[in-house]
């Protein structure tokens, strides 16, 4: 195998529940994150880098000093999330299927199985070494695959001196998956000119254009009476919520793609009393996003017109922008990466994202931050997979990203 620790690195990390929480008021949100984190930065130590540092918000960064002779080359960094998604991460038990065919179902556990006739991208990997879970978790290949790949990236620049590079910063970080790891990233401190992230994606995948992303919350205040007597009196906050909602353009993740964006109910809890839902609304345009915002806020407005006091009561706030607003006129990282891929014969797949990354808001405090791949699908359930020949190239990816950055 060409990166000897590879594979044991990533199922060491897999294995060690780092699930974050959602509900926590806590910077990371879990102590495992920070259990994690800390041993991650006594291997860094381990391995030969410097400036190993703990940041305020839990961060890792660590430092791979530039050769001799290599002093002045513009530091670039890589970064990963260390949390996992919001799913069973107990007991992770990572299986390995050396040499798949492309066409059985991989038998995960007795109910459970990796069908290519649900999955048909399972025929991709005919011939390659998968690494899947038993069927009860999810693997955490998002995004200990990228741990593991920049840290085996990292070693084995430290193993080969005659690789001549130079400085390079590192960064691993908590509660990516919970939408708030990366809000205050001190990219001061972390010294790159820019950055990439390495998080989930399948091979070829450099992403570089995301949504811009706005959440909401809807409070809504009821009358209770009697339902016998409630002719003109009783008002019925959930009811006032859905009203509202379904005042909204039916732009729902069920019914759009490719370049739409959508507004999604995520939940509504309430009574007879009083009611809240939770909404958060995606588009790729900036301007789209503030109308669909005014369109939720009208809408708002319009339900409660028809009482004699406002039912209802909106915040919005936004989470994150779509960083090719920035990255279209900063392309260096983005055509670095191009190149490498084409390098080692890497297709590039430069989709837009449906979603967001952490290196969203990065970009936007101001280093710019596209991600590439970590060689792993079917995130954050118990399908989740990575195939060891392609977090291979991953590493391969970054290495080469370094050396012509070094050139
Ligand atoms: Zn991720």
């Amino acid at each position: 195998m060409k990166y000897e620790k590879l594979v044991d690195r990533f199922i060491g990390y897999a294995k060690i529940n780092t699930r974050s929480n959602e509900a926590s008021k806590t910077v990371p949100s879990d102590p495992k994150e920070v259990a994690f984190l800390k041993k991650l930065s006594e291997e860094l130590t381990q391995i030969g880098l410097s400036d190993v540092r703990t940041m305020p918000d839990g961060y890792v960064f660590a430092k791979l000093p530039a050769s001799k002779g290599k002093e002045t080359v513009t530091p670039i960094g890589f970064i990963s999330h260390v949390d996992t998604a919001d799913f069973n991460s107990e007991n992770i038990q990572p299986q390995i299927h050396e040499n798949y065919d492309g066409q059985s179902a991989i038998k995960l556990s007795d109910s459970v199985s990796l069908d290519p006739a649900v999955f048909p991208n399972l025929h991709n990997y005919k011939g390659h070494t998968l690494i899947t879970t038993d069927g009860t978790t999810l693997l955490g290949a998002d995004d200990k695959a990228g741990v593991a790949e920049i840290i085996t990236a990292m070693s084995y620049l430290l193993d080969h001196p005659e690789m001549l590079h130079g400085e390079i910063e590192i960064a691993f970080g908590p509660d990516e998956e919970i939408g708030i790891g990366a809000d205050h990233f001190d990219t001061k401190n972390f010294g790159a000119k820019f950055a990439y992230t390495v998080d989930g994606a399948i091979k070829g995948e450099l992403q570089w254009a995301t949504f811009s992303a706005s959440a909401a919350t809807i409070k809504a205040k009821g009358t209770q009476v009697h339902p016998s007597s409630g002719y003109g009196k009783l008002i019925n906050p959930i009811v006032a919520i859905i009203d509202a909602f379904n005042l909204l353009p039916n732009e729902r993740p069920e019914n759009t793609r490719g370049d739409e964006g959508y507004y999604y109910l995520l939940d509504l809890n309430g009574d007879g009393d009083s009611a809240e839902a939770h909404l958060i609304i995606r588009d790729f345009k900036r301007d789209g996003l503030k109308q669909r915002k005014q369109i939720l806020a009208d809408a708002v407005k319009q339900v409660n017109a028809q009482y004699s006091h406002p039912v209802l009561d909106l915040n919005q706030y936004d989470q994150y922008y779509n960083m090719a607003d920035v990255l279209k006129d900063h392309l260096e990282s983005v055509k670095l990466a191009e190149a490498a891929y084409k390098e080692l014969g890497i297709t590039p797949n430069e989709a837009p994202v449906r979603g967001g990354t952490d290196g969203s808001k990065i970009t936007f405090l101001g280093m710019p931050t596209p991600n590439i791949f970590t060689g792993a699908e079917n995130l954050h359930g118990p399908y989740e997979f990575a195939s060891v020949q392609d977090m291979e190239l991953a590493v391969d990816v970054v290495l080469k990203i370094i050396a012509l950055q070094s050139k």
